[in-house]
């Protein structure tokens, strides 16, 4: 899901406007990857690539756990949908499980009891009621249990005794599923879909059909369910398996959805079209009768946007960003494994469907005042193209660990952006140019010390907080990593981790091994404290100072006798100085020292950070002038970046810290209006 708020968008151009003034192949490969940890739950065949990460394993599929087979009927006029059909579904754990859970997340804008709408949540999106609210009442629930036929529906338990919350179901079993045994549930269930509140609903004739039908929770290996309230920051979880889904709207709609359309008819006013999709874990759609179309294949995948009229250049400037983001992503995260991919850009009027992903559909945003230089359009789809990936491959908890979706997408996002679009890569506007980097960096410090980046979407005090924290911070985080410990290195870190955790869940200690393990133990140690202790950096010049050499003076014992030496005069182009320099908080970077001096000489001392403090000796034939710690901007976590320079007494400066002053500047004005 993207963070931001669109209609804040008008108030950066706004301020911005007065300031004016390779080719990859599937091929069998063994699933053991020989680093110690075998892969869970996959299957014997993986995916190879002929790319510079070939020698890193990667699932070709996931276990398939759940398979839905289902129909879904529209009636766009009073905005209810009627489904039907089966849920397959396999115990994958090693004990019989007596129970099922059932997200009935629809169930989140029902009323105001809901754990969604009681979440005392600012500064994100979707605070607004909805106009109509919106249900999912499961009619049918049948267990075909051979010649038995076990009646569900009735023993549903919606919520808990202390809570009014409905989107988290308990089904008891009349008797427990076997490990390893598959059963097969007859389902029917009708919504009510909201006024488009967040991610779902309706806005006149367009719907955003998302979380709509009752989806089973992830069953963890040890037996238990990963059921949770439908929270609103937090996001979802489940098992993989294949959809199957009719969907059924009048005539003259047009329908984008969740995998390959594999039968369309039209007959009797109604469009008929099935689609079906493996290896995915959840199926959304979207239906209007005012749909445009463009289609293109791109890196052997059918991209469709459907978008409103008025906004071809819209539906332009996205296709670019697939154009470059598929190889890219590609290239780095592994090969995307689906043949298709929508993008939908809701209307105007609904606002809150855009930014968010499902598999193979994603849908963006963005308004005509949007210029071109301002790059939220191309950042938005690639972000929520990121999502195909840690969203979608990936599946960590994203409500229990958000930090792994969206933070992880939110540094990639910001790398196809530079790759794609260089140091302007978020505004490149009137000649200021500012990097999506840099943008997540004038955000990431706030909030550090109140959450911890690595905890459940729920627990975060605030919208704010979490949007700082999980995206920025996070993003900021690994941004640093990659500048102080290189580009290589890093890039193949984040390869190793999205191709060894594909389909796999990945959870946070599975980055933190992949990271110790290709970065070494000191970055591994950076990433662990940042992201689960509140761990923060400000490293500052505390003192500086120049003077020319001179003879000492005083009283001296020399052979037997005593003299005083008067202070001398200087000794012609010979100074000392020294800048003592301070690492405060808790993570440990290494960072280059620079030393210039009035003539302009620059000298460059590294400094491990393991310390507190360092005091740095300068000797020259000129008088040091300033100092400038971590001058590359590497340290980008760097809590104050503006404490970073000091200039002695008496000198004019240094130049180099401008351009980083400017961006500070840029990236806190930014900052104000694009805050989460
Ligand atoms: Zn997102």
């Amino acid at each position: 899901m993207w963070l931001l708020e669109l209609s804040k968008v008008l108030a950066v151009v706004g301020t911005l406007g007065a300031w004016s003034a390779l080719s990859e192949r599937d091929a069998p490969l063994p699933s053991a990857d020989g680093s110690g940890r075998s892969l869970k739950n996959s299957e014997p065949s993986a995916a190879r690539e002929a790319s510079e990460f070939a020698d890193l394993p990667m699932a070709a599929h996931p276990p398939r756990v759940v398979d839905y087979t289902l129909r879904a009927t529209l009636d766009p006029v009073v905005h209810t949908l009627h489904g039907e059909g089966s849920i397959t579904w396999k115990n994958v754990a090693s004990q019989p499980v007596r129970e099922l859970w059932m997200h009935l997340y629809l169930n989140a804008f029902k009323n105001q009891s809901s754990v969604f709408m009681r979440a005392p949540v600012g500064g994100f999106r979707g605070s607004a009621l909805p106009r109509e609210w919106g249900t999912i009442d499961v009619r049918k629930l049948t267990w075909v249990d051979g010649a038995a036929r076990f009646e569900l529906a009735p023993g549903i338990q919606l919520h808990r005794p202390d809570d009014l919350d409905e989107t988290d179901a308990l089904i008891p079993l009349p008797r427990p599923v076997a490990a390893g045994e598959t059963i097969t549930l007859e389902v029917e269930w009708d919504d009510k879909l909201p006024s488009i509140v967040e991610r779902t609903g309706f806005d006149g004739s367009f719907h955003m059909v998302a979380q709509w039908f009752p989806k089973l929770a992830k069953l963890e290996e040890d037996g238990t369910f990963a059921h949770f309230p439908f929270h609103h920051l937090g996001e979802f979880y489940a098992d993989y398996g294949q959809y199957d889904v009719t969907l059924d709207v009048p005539e003259g709609y047009v329908i984008g959805a969740t995998g390959t359309a594999t039968e369309t008819r039209v007959a009797n006013g109604r469009r008929i079209e099935r689609h079906v999709q493996d290896d995915v874990h959840d199926f959304a759609w979207t239906a209007w009768d005012k749909f445009e179309t463009r289609r293109e294949t791109i890196d052997g995948v059918a991209c469709t946007i459907l978008y409103p009229h008025g906004y071809e250049s819209h539906a332009e400037r996205e296709l670019a960003a697939i154009r470059f983001g598929l190889p890219h992503f590609g290239r780095n995260y592994g090969k995307y494994p689906y043949p298709l991919l929508t993008i939908v850009h809701p209307p105007a009027s609904a606002p809150e469907a855009g930014g968010m992903e499902y598999p193979t559909l994603i849908t963006t945003g963005g308004e005509s005042y949007i210029p071109n230089g301002f790059n939220l359009i191309e950042l938005v789809t690639l972000h929520e193209f990121g999502h195909q990936y840690f969203y979608g491959l990936l599946a960590s908890h994203e409500t229990q660990w958000p930090f792994l979706d969206e933070g992880l997408n939110s540094y990639a996002e910001a790398r196809a952006m530079a790759e794609w679009k260089g140091a302007g890569s978020l505004v490149d506007l009137f000649g200021l140019t500012i990097g999506d980097a840099e943008g997540n960096a004038g955000r990431a410090g706030r909030y550090v010390h109140d959450d911890r980046i690595a905890q459940p979407a729920y627990a975060f005090g605030s919208g704010s907080s979490y949007g700082s924290l999980v995206y920025s911070r996070t993003a900021t985080l690994l941004e640093t990593l990659r500048r102080v410990y290189g580009d290589k290195p890093m890039r193949r870190a984040m390869a190793a981790y999205t191709r060894k955790f594909r389909f796999q869940h990945p959870a946070p200690q599975d980055l933190l091994d992949t990271f110790q393990r290709e970065l070494g133990h000191e970055a591994g140690e950076v990433l662990r404290t940042a992201l689960f202790d509140k761990g923060w950096v400000d490293f500052r010049v505390e003192a500086i100072g120049s003077y020319a050499q001179r003879e000492p003076a005083g009283i001296f014992d020399r052979e037997g006798k005593r003299s005083t030496s008067a202070p001398e005069p200087a000794v012609p182009g010979r100074y000392s100085g020294w800048v003592l320099v301070q690492r405060r908080g808790t993570l440990r970077l290494p960072v280059d020292i620079e030393l210039v001096a009035e003539d302009g000489t620059k000298t460059r001392v590294a400094w491990d950070g393991s310390a507190d403090s360092l005091r740095v000796p300068y000797e020259g034939s000129s008088p040091l002038r300033a100092a400038v710690i971590d001058p590359e901007s590497r340290a980008l976590l760097d809590q104050n970046p503006e404490n970073n320079f000091a200039t002695v007494a008496g000198t004019n400066g240094g130049g180099a810290p401008r351009t980083l002053e400017r961006a500070t500047y840029w990236a806190e004005l930014l900052m104000g209006v694009l805050a989460p």
